[in-house]
């Protein structure tokens, strides 16, 4: 007997450190990496850390 446990998918999922960011300019919720975290909607760096 020969079973063949399907294919070992070693997927490395990296775990991005991202946080949610709200602009303070338009009030736009996303989320971001990094120390300088620029709003996708305004292009501000006003930018507020929720977590
Ligand atoms: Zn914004």
């Amino acid at each position: 007997m020969c079973s063949t446990g399907g294919p070992m998918a070693d997927v490395n999922l990296k775990k991005l450190k991202t946080k949610k960011y709200k602009c303070k300019k338009c009030g736009n919720t996303f989320k971001g990496i990094g120390k300088k975290v620029i709003c996708p909607n305004c292009k501000s760096e006003d930018t507020k850390c929720l977590e």
